[in-house]
């Protein structure tokens, strides 16, 4: 089946592995939207045709509107024309490949309009998943992960007739480039090492978070959300290979896993042609060339941010918004040089410890609580 795509943005790695995917496949681009990065996003209009090209910062958007003045694309700018792309009606699917919880009200807009949301930016369901979700069974609105241990459980889950079934969902880590390190060791490491992951290329951001264990913190709460699984029925193990993507176990002890090489292509084009799979430009697995597959444990007391994500999961409430501002805005000033590695878990800590958490919070309890988080940790380096 072809899709029309809004893909919000376009510009980052899964932006980019979208269009990949779009061209390889025959999907039509009807949005693209982007922060600022204008060049990229010229390039991108000229190749798909978009009827809507949106650049959030209104410099970058007047300079893209110049750029594309010869072409039949609309630019709009800020925060309503990211919510115009989100519901635009020629798209029926919105991939949402913004980074931080920036993404949050587009796809909440994108879901009230029932489209089908190919879900990549996490930080919109560890901040506000219960609510996401909710709302989603509500409108109509299909979610299918794109993050690519999410997808393989959803994969796994796609033969299994008995919900009530599932024992446990098993998702896997790589366990980044600095696994097996002490906090001596951690101490020392640059940005430049946290920036190399051993096995995805990636945005900045996610990156960093592989580094510290966030992501896979983060990943547990993403998957309590889509799967309204409880903590105690997800377990993470780390996998050096990145080769299983994540299991799932049944009742009677079965345990299915997919598995696949490195490549978000694969992932990205199941959400947009899910149920049906079709041939893509993701790079196969060849079992013969795999390395022997190795299963660890995680070790969340030297990996500190992974420790607090899982305290914030048994939380709940805005506990988990509190620890995605925090860590957003903590790794934000390590990209910025502003602070060490071992200064993002402790600012993520003292925020959980300074600002209030609430139970079953509204959007704009969601809100401040993440806005309050990234205060507190500006104060702290201040
Ligand atoms: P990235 O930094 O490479 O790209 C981010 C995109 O969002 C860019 O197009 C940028 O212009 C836009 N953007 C950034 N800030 C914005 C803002 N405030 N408002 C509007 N647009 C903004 O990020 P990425 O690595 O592609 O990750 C995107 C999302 O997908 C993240 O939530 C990440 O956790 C998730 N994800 C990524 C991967 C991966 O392989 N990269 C895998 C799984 C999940
Ligand atoms: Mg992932």
């Amino acid at each position: 089946m072809k899709r029309t795509l809004s893909i919000l943005g376009s510009t980052g790695s899964i932006g980019q592995q979208t269009l990949k995917v779009a061209q390889a496949c025959g999907h039509k681009v009807a949005a693209i939207t982007v922060n600022r990065s204008v060049e990229l996003a010229e390039a991108q209009a000229r190749r798909f045709k978009p009827s809507l090209a949106v650049a959030v910062e209104e410099k970058a958007a007047a300079d893209l509107r110049t750029r594309l003045a010869d072409t039949g694309t609309k630019v709009l700018s800020g925060r309503g024309g990211l919510l115009e792309a989100a519901s635009l009606s020629e798209a029926d699917t919105v991939v949402t490949a913004i980074v931080g919880v920036a993404g949050l009200e587009p796809t909440l807009a994108a879901i009230e309009c029932g489209k089908r949301i190919a879900l990549a930016n996490k930080e919109t369901l560890v901040c506000a998943g219960e609510l996401v979700m909710a709302r989603a069974k509500e409108r109509g609105a299909e979610i299918v992960p794109v993050d690519s241990e999410h997808s393989a459980i959803f994969q796994c889950l796609q033969g299994c007739r008995d919900k009530g079934a599932v024992r446990r969902l098993i998702i896997t880590a790589s366990g980044g480039p600095f696994y097996g390190k002490s906090c001596e060791e951690l101490s020392l490491v640059t940005k430049a090492q946290a920036l190399k992951h051993p096995n995805w290329a990636m945005g900045a951001k996610i990156t960093i978070d592989s580094a510290t264990l966030m992501n896979k913190g983060l990943e547990f709460i993403e998957a309590m959300r889509l799967y309204a699984m409880p903590p105690e029925r997800i377990q993470i193990v780390v996998h050096r290979e990145s080769i299983v993507h994540s299991l799932v176990e049944f009742e009677d002890g079965a345990i299915l896993a997919q598995l696949g090489s490195a490549d978000m292509c694969l992932p990205i084009q199941y959400a947009l042609t899910w149920p049906e799979r079709t041939p893509g430009p993701a790079k196969p697995l060849d079992l013969l060339s795999c390395p022997p597959l190795t299963f660890q444990k995680p070790d969340p007391d030297t990996f500190r941010c992974l420790g607090l994500a899982l305290e914030c999961a048994e939380k709940g409430g805005t506990s988990t918004a509190i620890l995605n501002g925090a860590n957003e805005a903590a790794v934000g000033l390590f990209l910025e040089d502003k602070i060490g590695f071992l200064d993002i878990p402790r600012l993520v800590e003292r925020a959980l410890e300074q600002v209030p958490a609430a139970d079953r919070p509204s959007l704009d309890d969601i809100l401040e609580a993440d806005q309050a988080a990234r205060g507190a940790v500006y104060d702290s380096v201040r």
